[in-house]
């Protein structure tokens, strides 16, 4: 029997997501990239994923809940089921293994303070592993591993060397996006599974094929990418957008002020209020205006947002 095909046009339409860690309420920097990445993926006739990064800590519902009402008071609706992270430690177990079996992985017993007191070699890009631990013999890296016990080894890759590695990709908000890769980390000591191999390991799996995020995770990209080739797996269009800066310049943080939507709210701000600022922020709406979700859908063209942080200043 000849074997079942897909036909060519039967493709499931592709996705963006919207990936928050949940380590305390979105302030307005994290929901105005929320709003893009659902502009980005609703104007291109994406669905729209939602996913909590909570490997990081110990399942915390309660924060990551409050997230989610937040998003939703912000009108932005997602398709299927939030998937948290912490469900699907076996897919990343697993993508490890296929690195693994093929020789990309090695055990690494280095604390920070003995990655910061190596030499590092000439030509690597500032604070990359130094590869102390990478060319052990069993042996050595059997007494290197008792030394630590009953800490674990940490996981790291084998990045291929040299001029083969790409450190630039194209992105819809910068043009080219750029950064190093070095022989960074899979698995944490503490048996923590890394930020970047399990949002590639999470994208691929949920059909992800735009990925909208802050642009101060650019640099980490070429990193995912790499790994989206040694696992066989697609590589997504990127758009990395500005971040929101406090008045003194820095990245948005709660001593700012009110910068969440329960703070705003205890200040009279509605949050239909808010999102009409984070719109007029982007160049979609006039001030004061409230503009519903489709009006901003409506009004969305990527190449006529602001390539420049937003810088906010707290209200009187
Ligand atoms: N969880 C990350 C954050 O909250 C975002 C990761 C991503 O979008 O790739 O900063």
């Amino acid at each position: 029997m000849p074997a079942a095909t897909v036909s060519p046009g039967a493709q499931t339409p592709g996705a963006g997501r919207y990936a928050p860690s949940p380590s305390g309420d979105l302030h307005l920097g994290n929901l105005r990239t929320a709003l893009l990445a659902w502009l980005f993926a609703r104007a291109s006739g994406r669905r729209f994923l939602m996913r909590v990064e909570d490997l990081d800590r110990a399942r915390d519902s309660g924060g990551a809940n409050r997230q989610l009402a937040d998003l939703r008071g912000l009108g932005i609706e997602w398709d299927g089921e939030v998937v948290f992270q912490t469900d699907r430690g076996k897919l990343y177990t697993a993508a490890i293994e296929r690195l693994s079996a093929r020789g990309l992985v090695y055990e690494c017993t280095c604390t920070r303070r003995d990655i910061l007191a190596a030499p590092t070699a000439p030509h690597a890009p500032p604070g990359a592993y130094p590869g102390t631990c990478r060319n052990r013999s069993e042996g050595e890296r059997a007494v290197a591993r008792a030394a630590i016990a009953p800490r674990l080894p940490a996981l790291r890759l084998r990045a291929p060397l040299g001029d083969e590695v790409l450190t630039e990709f194209p992105d819809l908000m910068l043009g080219t996006g750029r950064g190093d890769i070095d022989d960074f980390v899979l698995r944490r000591g503490d048996n923590t599974v890394a930020y970047n191999l399990a949002v590639v390991v999470d994208d691929a799996e949920m059909g992800i094929d735009q990925v909208v995020r802050g642009d101060d995770l650019a640099p980490s990209t070429p990193r995912q990418i790499l790994l989206q080739q040694l696992l066989g797996l697609p590589t997504p269009e990127y758009a990395h957008v500005p971040l929101v800066l406090g008045p003194d310049s820095a990245r948005l943080a709660k001593r700012d002020g009110a910068v969440t939507l329960a703070q705003l709210r205890d200040h009279g701000v509605s949050d239909t209020e808010v999102r009409g600022e984070l719109a007029a922020s982007l160049g979609l709406a006039f001030e004061g205006e409230r503009p519903s979700m489709d009006t901003l859908l409506a009004r969305f063209d990527p190449a006529k947002l602001p390539r420049e942080p937003w810088i906010w200043h707290p209200r009187e």
